[in-house]
């Protein structure tokens, strides 16, 4: 048996094999062929695995996600027919003498740039479709579907290290747990492993060997450690581990439908993270409140352009009647430092978390934003939509994104598209400038969410993406709890309600001094809302009060 140590950061016990995950290479070179006839061929036949692939992703969305979102399966597979994309493929290869492949992603390319170009929106948006169906038939062609995550069971994913906008692609029914050589523990790959409720070990540093490959293994992610072919004594301790926590969560369970009350009444909202409209199924199945933070963000990591306004209108609204009259507050793009989507081609930087992101992105690139914008108001009228502004430090930003909703406002009412008048707006209070004018940005909005994840970043100068600073990120420093102090008071005098969405909700060490404070709502990730309702429930927010306060 091999151990290897690295840092837990999503407890649970998973038993299974070893997989290293494999990034797909899809450089596509120009081959001349001898039998032309013989690669027209192969593009008809992997046309025909595309087809059934398509058909099978359709079924499987349509069960998860609602047919509005299914429905692009279909779009793909009928544009997979296409007369003139067709002819285009086997003229490259026919005339050129060249490799199907090549012809494949070439007329992808021409097809999707002069989709781009199109005048009409909907046509516009067919372009990022084109590009999907042709990397779906290259990666066939290249026989580089069968990836890791796409054949036999379920297993552990093993890596050097996972991006978000690749941990946010991985088909989570098929992982058992997560294990990655390196890694920060505040990352949003580690953020995202928890939101998806699977055991995950970071930072085991070079012990982790591709030669594992294959092998039997159990992750403890409570205490950080992997067993390569663990010997019986330690999957009989590991078994019994396992059942406890089963007995826990079969225990946690009995507080569905019970209210997340302290034992001297105070009520307090606790509310779900997510990233993905998939994620609404946890947030029912752990009887949250409604969703405190949904990152929507990933809708475009996952995309490989931008997401029309179609699409995102459709997701929104999907979660909105998915969660039936629930709050769900909806995070506006916060692209940039580690969250990077290739086609926003943002510039390379020295210091990408101080850098070019969120709320600076979306308003020096307004025609983003707005698309976003006019998505998210049209979703808003079929459910409890609120909005919230990622990274913001001034006054005057929150002013010109005041001026944006209300040209999107005028823009749909003029075009009689229904909307919601009453939608609450929000800022996430994440940098110390925002702490700072709290009681200036409270004149501004409907309510605050508190991101101590970057506010920590920023207040201890600590990249959270930075393995070695991990013992140095303290989100419980008392200049932190503060901050959280100041920001609660300064709305609340203002008649605002405030929350907190960064992992630091979900500290149960902490959930006094929270509710001490009057934070109104803790967002957290699924997995954490019975065990912090549990913990409400046996709290006395008239004893925290004194000692937390005065701690302070
Ligand atoms: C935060 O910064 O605390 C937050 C919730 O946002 P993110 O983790 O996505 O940066
Ligand atoms: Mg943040």
């Amino acid at each position: 048996m091999i151990t290897i140590n690295g840092t837990g950061i999503f407890g649970g016990v998973a038993f299974g094999r070893i997989a290293f995950y494999r990034r797909r290479e899809n450089l596509v070179k120009r081959v001349r062929v001898g039998a032309a006839a013989a690669e027209v061929e192969r593009f008809l036949a992997a046309r025909e695995v595309a087809t059934e692939d398509l058909k099978a992703l359709y079924e499987k969305a349509l069960a998860e996600v609602g047919e509005a979102n299914a429905v692009i399966f279909q779009i793909h597979q009928i544009m997979l027919e296409d007369g003139d994309y067709c002819d285009s493929i086997t003229n490259i290869i026919t005339a050129q003498s060249v490799n199907a492949e090549y012809a494949v992603a070439t007329t992808g390319d021409n097809f999707s740039r002069m989709f781009a170009s199109m005048e009409d929106d909907y046509m516009k948006a067919r372009a990022a479709d084109i590009k999907d169906i042709s990397a779906r038939l290259v990666r066939i062609l290249c026989n580089a579907r069968e990836q890791t995550m796409d054949s036999g069971g379920l297993v552990i994913l093993a890596a050097d290290d996972l991006a978000p906008s690749e941990t946010v692609q991985l088909n989570k029914e098929k992982i058992l747990a997560f294990v990655t050589a390196r890694g920060s523990a505040n990352s949003h790959t580690a953020i995202l492993s928890k939101m998806m409720n699977i055991p995950a070990v970071i930072g085991t540093g070079e012990a982790l060997r591709e030669e594992y490959d294959g092998k039997e293994a159990i992750v403890d992610g409570f205490t950080g450690t992997v067993y390569i072919e663990p010997d019986v004594e330690t999957a009989k301790e590991m078994k019994e581990k396992a059942a406890v926590q089963a007995e826990k969560k079969r225990l946690l369970n009995q507080l569905r439908g019970k209210e997340n009350k302290t034992l001297d009444g105070c009520v307090v909202e606790v509310f779900a993270n997510i990233s993905s409209v998939a994620d609404a199924a946890s947030v029912l199945q752990n009887d949250a409140g409604g969703v405190g933070l949904f990152r929507s963000e990933f809708l475009y990591l996952k995309s490989e352009d931008y997401p029309t306004e179609i699409e995102q209108f459709q997701a929104y609204k999907l979660v909105a009647e998915n969660m039936a009259g629930k709050k769900v507050v909806i995070r506006t793009l916060d692209i940039g430092a580690d969250k990077q989507a290739g086609y926003f081609k943002l510039p390379k930087e020295e210091n990408p978390a101080m850098g070019y992101r969120a709320i600076r992105v979306c308003l020096d690139r307004p025609e983003i934003f707005k698309t976003q914008l006019r998505a998210l108001y049209r979703a808003s009228a079929f459910g409890n939509i609120a909005v919230m502004f990622p990274m913001i430090t001034s006054v005057e930003e929150i002013l010109t994104v005041k001026r944006m909703l209300r040209e999107v406002r005028a823009e749909l009412y003029a075009g009689g598209i229904s909307y919601s008048d009453t939608m609450e707006i929000g800022v996430m209070i994440e940098t110390p400038a925002a702490v700072m004018i709290s009681d200036l940005l409270a004149r501004e909005v409907d309510f605050f969410s508190i991101g101590t994840n970057d506010l920590t970043q920023y207040s201890l100068a600590i990249d959270r993406q930075n393995p070695m600073l991990n013992k140095f990120y303290n989100p419980r420093h008392k200049g932190l709890l503060r901050m959280i102090k100041m920001v609660a008071d300064n709305a609340h005098a203002q008649g605002k309600w405030v929350g907190i969405c960064g992992e630091l909700a979900a500290d149960l060490e902490l959930t006094g001094t929270f509710l001490a404070m009057g934070v109104d709502e803790l967002s957290v990730s699924p997995p954490f809302i019975l065990p912090l309702r549990e913990k409400i429930r046996r709290i006395n927010v008239s004893e925290c009060k004194a000692d937390a306060l005065s701690e302070l």
